[in-house]
């Protein structure tokens, strides 16, 4: 028996019907524009969050997380909807809800994403619950409808305006590719990202800085290209090009026009980097990750000084390129180094947050990994 079906077992006293695994990820570049219909360049990590789950006879959830002490939630389901007062249970409640379960379950969650590190904890919580059930309740609905339904849960259940993107490459990534996401239509396109045979790694820095707990800043931001895509008429950041957005910049706040600076930059730089990557022209895609962060840090105001030093002290050290990412405010930057130059590397970023009395970061590194999956099935 595994060790989620073994917590299974314990917690409940049954055995588990099925579990499904379901991944964090890092955005190689793209940040902060799925929500303006724009293209994002994800990975999955190697880190994954499982669901282990069970039919039950009658209308009760039960769930628990390993990362929650294991302690038990108990509601009806018939009770599960937006509104209902809970904790971290509410980004696994909410997908019951999106999805439209209506029986009984148990779930237990073992998560081996860090959490609130930027690296999407809770797409990895949703995308496991929701693979489980979608299995479970054989409800049929394809990564697609998976991508939107989970969304739809973090948004309305748990009320984080995020967009798509998080959800899409932990459903639907493949191992040794990034994931190209067109978030306009959700269609989707695997991108060869073999830094290994390059000599090349990316590096995850964790800063362990968290500056917001609720995500006010990101629902600014949010607001700033949906009154943008408004003023100019057109539907997302997505339709202007930077020469459209300067002509129209006595028609927006200054604010606005930073914003949207950086959304219509950053679509630009995703697509860039796919271009440099189908020709391996890694230094390229550094030079991309370094204008993606400045664009954050001065555009987006989304960095913070933990993060800036990161991606400083990286570069001092030889890094090809580095930025913050995820939503800011703390969280990981993502270095891309030579593998030979990991360990200096880290040093480097080490010292420099010792020398800013900063709380000692965090370093892992990861590949390329596989999306959403059954791992076992009575
Ligand atoms: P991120 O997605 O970047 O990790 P979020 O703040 O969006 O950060 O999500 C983290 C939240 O998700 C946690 O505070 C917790 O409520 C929930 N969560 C994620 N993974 C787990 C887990 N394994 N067990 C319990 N709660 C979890
Ligand atoms: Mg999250």
């Amino acid at each position: 028996m595994s060790a989620i079906e073994e917590k299974f077992l314990k917690t409940f006293g049954e055995e588990p019907d099925l579990v499904a695994a379901a991944p964090g990820r890092v955005n190689l570049i793209g940040e902060h524009i799925d929500y303006s219909e724009g293209f994002v360049l994800p990975f999955a990590i190697k880190d994954r969050t499982l669901a282990a789950v069970r039919k039950r006879g009658d209308s009760s959830v039960r769930i628990a997380s390993a990362q929650r002490r294991n302690k038990i939630v108990t509601v009806d389901i018939a009770d599960v909807k937006p509104g209902l007062k809970g904790e971290w249970e509410r980004y696994a409640l909410g997908v019951l809800w999106s999805m439209g379960v209506t029986s009984g379950v148990d779930i237990m969650i073992d998560g081996h994403v860090p959490l609130g590190a930027g690296l999407s904890s809770s797409a990895a919580l949703e995308c496991s619950v929701a693979t489980a059930m979608n299995h479970l309740f054989d409800m049929g609905f394809n990564l697609e409808e998976l991508a939107r339904l989970t969304q739809k849960a973090e948004n309305q259940y748990v009320g984080v305006p995020c967009g798509i993107m998080d959800q899409s490459v932990s459903l639907m990534a493949t191992q040794g590719f990034a994931l190209l996401l067109d978030c306009r239509d959700l269609s989707t396109r695997n991108i060869p990202f073999d830094v290994a045979s390059h000599g090349l790694e990316l590096l995850i820095i964790d800063t362990q800085a968290h500056h917001a707990l609720t995500d006010g800043g990101y629902a600014e931001r949010r607001a700033s290209c949906e009154s943008v895509a408004a003023k100019l008429r057109v539907k997302s950041m997505r339709e202007l090009t930077m020469t459209d957005l300067d002509a129209a910049r006595d028609q927006i706040t200054h604010t606005e026009y930073i914003r949207a600076r950086h959304a219509v930059g950053e679509v630009k730089r995703v697509l860039d980097c796919v271009d440099a990557l189908s020709i391996a022209d890694f230094a390229k895609v550094g030079e991309l990750i370094n204008q993606s962060h400045v664009s954050l840090r001065d555009d987006y105001t989304v960095s913070c000084p933990e993060l800036d030093t990161a991606v400083e002290a990286s570069l001092a050290a030889g890094a090809m390129g580095s930025r913050m990412v995820g939503g800011g405010f703390g969280g990981s930057a993502i270095a891309l180094i030579k593998a030979s130059q990991t360990a200096q590397t880290i040093h480097a970023v080490e010292n420099a947050f010792a020398y800013k009395k900063f709380k000692a970061p965090r370093f892992f590194t990861s590949l390329p990994s596989q999306g959403a999956e059954i791992l076992s099935r009575r």
